[in-house]
């Protein structure tokens, strides 16, 4: 499990410093969490503002960035792509002491909602997202699972569909919610300005963006996504993706091979 403590971004010019670094920590691994965990406590208690604690838990064979993120204060908050491995998932939640009010879909791909139906069941919330354009998806998990080889996945639909313009609240932490297709036709973005802190689901990765060859993927209108929509949310956003490190929308913008300033520079 990888760990993460996001705090908000109106900070003083120390705090900013140290919270630009602090972005860096979504590519630390394990063994260097403890020291950072200390130092964020520190922190918080020289900032007293809401803090939003995130925990990642790669879920799986495609190693999947199940993502738990809670208010460091009231411990509420909630599971995000819950793909597979629910055990392991409930685990994480007991070493977290996270409280968790609903679950959130940013897209139905087997390995982001695969655990979906289970989890809400055993802790009775709401699953929340993503936009119905991917119902079909939803429909069809599993027999995705049984194509990738992943057992125990189950179809479901959620409580609540989103869509563009929606907010969707974690504890005291507001979420605007932001449709990005391309990948699939219903994938949403979850972005909390405030916080400086996206999910992006498999929209954007450090130095990549998704996949768009399966027959309902479109590669234009997720590079149009991008650019028109994460992108313009301000270079400081971090952000927590479905595989891999995450980033942050300032490096992806200079730097990202596919869509990025430079693939721009040469397109045009
Ligand atoms: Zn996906």
């Amino acid at each position: 499990m990888m760990w993460a403590d996001l705090l908000p971004a109106n900070l003083t010019n120390a705090d900013c410093v140290a919270r630009a670094a602090r972005l860096q920590h979504w590519r630390i691994r394990i063994a260097q969490i403890p020291a950072i965990v200390r130092r964020q406590e520190r922190q918080l208690v020289e900032t007293n503002m809401p803090t939003l604690k995130a925990a990642i838990i790669p879920v799986t064979p495609l190693q999947q960035n199940c993502a738990v993120i809670w208010d460091d204060e009231t411990k509420v908050g909630a599971v995000v792509d819950p793909g597979g491995d629910v055990d392991q998932i409930v685990a994480a939640l007991g070493e977290t002491g996270a409280k968790i009010e609903k679950i959130l879909l940013t897209h139905g791909h087997v390995d982001h909602a695969a655990g979906a139906a289970e989890l809400k069941e055993r802790l009775d919330v709401p699953i929340v997202g993503p936009d119905l354009r991917d119902k079909f998806l939803l429909q069809s998990l599993a027999a995705q699972c049984k194509a990738y080889g992943i057992s125990s996945g189950r179809d479901v639909l959620p409580d609540t569909w989103l869509e563009e313009g929606d907010t969707v609240a974690v504890g005291p932490f507001t979420f605007d919610v932001f449709h990005c297709p391309g990948h699939t036709p219903g994938h949403l973005v979850f972005v909390d300005r405030k916080l400086g802190f996206a999910l992006v689901g498999d929209v954007l990765f450090q130095g990549s963006i998704g996949r768009t060859d399966f027959p309902y993927g479109d590669g234009p209108a997720l590079i149009d996504a991008v650019r028109t929509k994460l992108f313009p949310l301000g270079d400081e956003i971090g952000f927590i993706c479905g595989h891999g490190p995450g980033s942050t929308i300032g490096e992806e913008r200079r730097n990202n091979p596919f869509v990025g300033e430079r693939t721009q520079a040469e397109i045009r």
